[in-house]
């Protein structure tokens, strides 16, 4: 079988990163979020040479703490925002044909309660729209329904508010994991990417233009020089931050504001469908069923700037402002703050409106270019980053047009499957999961162990299989979910640079938000396998414990109140 690429591991990290030192490049990204991941990715699919620099782990940033949603963005219909709608709803077939392990349907439930935010006819008008747009296929339009039917599709509605009720489909996502094998397809296209590695400086030619950046490596320790004809700050909530880097920040700037979601086990709200609801401050929120759990969100609230852009917290006030919502629209469950068994908090990079609310600002992205060279891009979603990077790169490619007459190049990620989504159809799935469970049968993995492996890692799911038997002998003591979970890890370490605890547990897996009640019993064999994989000594285990145990705190641990 033809081993994935190892560019992205970390036991060649050190050595990779140093190489790197006075090279040239076309292109050098600041941030590995989505949307840095989609630049360096369209970059490639262009031919573009290209080098991506992350501070912290990759999707560290919001794009691991977000609604998980591949999604149109209903409530945008109403603010009017046409295109964006248009955009993002048409991107989301397409991801789902490009990652389908990933990026898959769901259903949703939109009730219509009385004096709410929504009438019965514009939902009904505002859905067909919202289909119409996105080009959704007939199978997958929205469809409308009376009270009665609604309450049989949730029997835990209030049922005095509810008038009626549409259902139609959006898409779901892990998007840290979106994030990584984003840049995994970008890597086997030619990309280099690192994380802990600090873009700290900009370098200048005579002419006052921009020519590259000091890179400043965090685990290492080490610093390099690194040349770029283009360099693309998509540093997200800290976009301005890097333009400072630059220049002083003139005209637009970013307006953070701050999202929550708090998780529940399942059967404190077992819901049947992920709802969309209404708030009684106007807003809405959801409620969506995943694995062993539910979760809840967002809040949106302006965040102060003088607060910590990399440790956002979580507020006793936007858990109970989540948990009171909640309790409103389904009564019988009266969730309390007992309940949660974890939570994230993001920053949303939006572009700043005078006189605007949070939930009124507008979620478009934009591009701003420096005097000096430096191309920032701001706003935006999760779910519109194909288009987001191939606008960026489309910047590029343009500046090298009137620059030297190079060729314009278009970008070529339509059709491009991403690491892991190497399926003709993503209706192949189950078979695909049926058929690794028969071929390896006689390894004691479950079916049910495939299949959440499958919807991880899609087709790449025979590697990790492969380390698994690997493994085996070494590790005869282990049960065979451990010897798995080992696997995984390995897995991660060898070709998603995982270094730590917390990459492993919060961005590759999301264990530490939807199965915290695993971690203790595992994070012990994890930590020794890692400190034995990546040569740490005592001192370097310690902290690496340390620094996971506290977002293990975390996220439940609530600030009385946010200045
Ligand atoms: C609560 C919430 C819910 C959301 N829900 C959805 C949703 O369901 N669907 C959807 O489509 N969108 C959603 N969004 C929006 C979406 O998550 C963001 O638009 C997207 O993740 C932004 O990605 P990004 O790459 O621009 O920023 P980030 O993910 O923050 O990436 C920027 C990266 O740059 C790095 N960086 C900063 N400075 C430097 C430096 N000097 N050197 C190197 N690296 C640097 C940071 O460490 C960071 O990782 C949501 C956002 C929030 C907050």
């Amino acid at each position: 079988m033809k081993q994935p690429t190892t560019m992205l591991s970390s036991l060649q990290r050190a050595k990779d990163f140093e190489a790197l030192d006075q090279q040239h490049f076309d292109v050098l990204i600041i941030g590995g979020g989505i949307t840095g991941a989609g630049i360096a990715l369209d970059a490639s699919s262009r031919g573009l040479s290209n080098v991506l620099f992350e501070k912290q782990d990759f999707a560290a940033g919001t794009s691991s703490r977000s609604t998980k949603l591949i999604h149109g963005g209903l409530r945008y219909l109403k603010q009017l925002e046409i295109g964006l709608v248009r955009e993002v709803g048409q991107e989301r077939a397409l991801l789902h044909r490009n990652a389908p392990h990933i990026v898959q349907p769901k259903q949703m439930l939109l009730p219509i309660i009385k004096e709410g935010s929504l009438g019965k006819t514009s939902t009904a008008f505002g859905l067909y729209v919202y289909d119409w747009l996105a080009n959704v296929d007939d199978d997958e339009r929205r469809t409308m329904h009376e009270k009665n039917e609604v309450m049989e599709m949730e029997p835990l509605l209030r049922e005095d508010i509810i008038q009626a009720g549409g259902r139609y489909w959006e898409y779901q996502t892990d998007d840290a994991r979106l994030t990584i094998e984003v840049l995994k397809t970008a890597i086997s296209l030619g990309s280099h990417a690192f994380n802990y590695t600090e873009i700290t400086d900009f370098l200048y030619n005579d002419d006052n233009k921009i020519i590259g950046a000091k890179i400043y490596d965090h685990i290492h320790q080490k610093a390099i020089v690194v040349y770029a004809q283009h360099i693309v700050n998509a540093a997200g909530p800290w976009v301005d931050t890097v333009r400072r880097k630059d220049d002083i920040v003139k005209g637009k700037r970013l307006h953070l504001t701050k999202g929550v979601h708090i998780v529940v086990p399942y059967n404190r709200l077992p819901l049947r469908e992920a709802v969309y609801f209404d708030v009684q401050d106007g807003r809405m929120i959801f409620a969506i069923p995943r694995r062993k759990t539910t979760y809840i969100g967002t809040t949106d609230t302006f965040y102060p700037t003088n607060l910590s852009i990399e440790k956002p917290e979580v507020s006793l006030q936007d858990v109970e402002y989540l948990l009171k919502a909640t309790n409103e629209m389904f009564p019988s469950t009266n969730l309390q703050i007992e309940d949660i068994v974890s939570s994230w908090v993001g920053l949303r990079p939006l572009i700043h409106e005078d006189g605007k609310s949070p939930s009124e600002l507008s979620r478009k992205d934009e591009i701003f270019i420096s005097s000096k060279g430096l191309i920032s891009i701001a706003g935006g979603k999760l779910t519109g980053f194909r288009k987001m990077a191939e606008r960026t790169i489309d910047v590029v490619v343009k500046q090298r047009y009137k620059q030297n007459k190079t060729p314009i190049s278009t970008s070529a990620t339509e059709d491009l499957k991403l690491s892991g989504g190497n399926f003709k159809n993503p209706e192949d799935i189950p078979n695909y999961i049926t058929d690794l469970s028969n071929t390896y049968s006689q390894l004691q993995i479950t079916e049910q162990q495939i299949h959440d492996l499958v919807y991880k890692y899609g087709t790449n799911t025979p590697h990790i299989i492969e380390i698994y038997q690997e493994l085996l002998p070494k590790n005869t003591k282990l049960s065979t979910t451990q010897r798995l979970l080992l696997a995984e890890l390995h897995y991660s370490i060898r070709h998603e640079m995982v270094t730590n605890l917390s990459d492993f547990l919060i961005r590759r897996t999301a264990r530490l938000y939807f199965e915290r009640e695993t971690i203790e019993e595992t994070y012990f064999l994890l930590l020794d396998e890692l400190a034995k994989q990546l040569q740490w000594n005592k001192k370097q285990k310690l902290q690496y414990l340390r620094e996971f145990e506290q977002e293990y705190q975390a996220v439940l641990s609530f600030i009385p109140q946010q200045a």
